[in-house]
């Protein structure tokens, strides 16, 4: 199933991305954990020099019975979508699709997907088919993003710094993915490409030709482009305006481009989105997001269960949610429902993702050619 609106048509919907969802729930002013992402494992078997966990890999995973605890109280008090994701690769922590005693004898998707919760996995694709054949359909799920970086072997495996065989392993899993998905409606399936202008990665127009060329011929969903963490804001902020604008002069077909801009968190140091989504990982602590994973000073530690508070003291260079928390800090009372209204009825009526037109997306430029 699919949707189209105007001359686009999507698989994505509103109820598989987040944080812009948060509008769909009751969320209030009381902290409550409706989204977390599980970085379950810090290990991978690839080892890209941006990785924000390359500095503190020490092979660390959360504990079976940590994470069971944490996803039923989760579950419970009514969370909605939980993402499996890194730094660290998560197919690694195989109970993610193979069953454990501590989870009743299912997976963890087949458990979660049993207690209603909404799943996305970010993965380097490598293990995906051990996706294929378990106690769930892959349709079952909500998104799966293979973090790619690159359109040949060789790029792969030196941007990867893996082996070159690992390329073509990938691509034939993306096939795989695509082909057992069919044309039904979940996951939606995309690949993502960082951007590094210092080192001329993913930036040129020969670069971004060969990544349409790419998504073209799989007929993926979307391609995410991220620029690496730096502390140059306003050059990041231009290479990708430089990327978006040679991404308008390709035709996508029905591929999705989302060029993610560069933000850093709001100049009040305050965070309300820390009481509604977190960060699981290393050594089962808690974080108010992945960006500040590795720090644990930002929450108590003493019980490892989903609860949020208001983050007073976040100075981070980058803030994924910084749009949508603008609008909590600004206490949108009163558009609340007026914007939740805007993305019920374009789930309705489009099925379009909440990148595309709502008011609480992150800084992201316009995925499509001008109409
Ligand atoms: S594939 Fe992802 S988790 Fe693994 S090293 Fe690269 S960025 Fe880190
Ligand atoms: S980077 Fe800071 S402001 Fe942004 S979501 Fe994380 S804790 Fe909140």
């Amino acid at each position: 199933m699919s949707y189209k609106h105007g001359n686009i048509i999507s698989k994505i919907t509103a109820a598989q991305l987040i944080p812009e969802n948060l509008l769909l729930y009751d969320f209030g002013n009381t902290p409550q954990i409706f989204q977390v992402e599980v970085d379950p494992i810090d290990f991978c078997n690839h080892n890209c020099g941006w990785c924000f966990t390359s500095g503190f890999r020490k092979d660390k995973k959360i504990t079976l019975i940590d994470l069971k605890n944490y996803l039923t109280a989760f579950c419970n008090s009514g969370g909605k979508s939980v993402v499996f994701s890194g730094g660290g690769e998560p197919l690694l922590y195989q109970e993610i699709y193979s069953a454990s005693v501590e989870f009743e004898n299912k997976s963890i998707c087949k458990y979660l997907i049993d207690n209603g919760a909404s799943i996305g996995i970010i993965t380097n694709g490598y293990l995906l088919n051990k996706l294929f054949y378990s106690d769930f359909s892959i349709t079952d799920l909500a998104f799966i993003r293979v973090s790619l970086d690159a359109t040949n072997e060789v790029l792969h495996a030196k941007l990867h710094n893996t082996s070159k065989k690992d390329y073509s392993k990938v691509i034939n899993n993306i096939q795989t993915l695509l082909k057992f998905r069919s044309n039904l409606f979940t996951p939606a399936i995309g690949i993502s490409f960082v951007v590094d202008p210092f080192s001329n990665i993913n930036f040129s127009r020969e670069q971004i030709k060969d990544i349409n060329k790419l998504a073209s011929n799989l007929k993926v969903d979307f391609v995410q482009f991220k620029h690496i963490h730096t502390t140059k804001k306003e050059s990041a902020i231009a290479c990708m305006n430089s990327v978006h604008s040679h991404c308008l002069e390709m035709n996508w077909n029905d591929t999705e481009f989302w060029i993610q801009t560069y933000d850093s968190a709001n100049s009040s140091f305050q965070c309300l989105i820390s009481q509604h989504i977190q960060s699981v990982g290393n050594q089962s602590k808690k974080f108010p997001c992945c960006h500040l994973f590795g720090r644990t000073e930002f929450f108590e530690q003493d019980t490892f269960l989903p609860i949020g508070k208001i983050v007073t003291n976040c100075y981070n260079k980058v803030c994924r949610y910084n749009e949508m928390n603008k609008l909590l800090l600004d206490n949108f009372t009163n558009k609340k429902e007026a914007y939740k209204q805007v993305l019920e009825t374009s789930i309705k009526e489009v099925g379009f993702h909440p990148y595309r037109y709502c008011p609480t997306a992150p800084n992201i430029l316009e995925p499509f050619k001008s109409q």
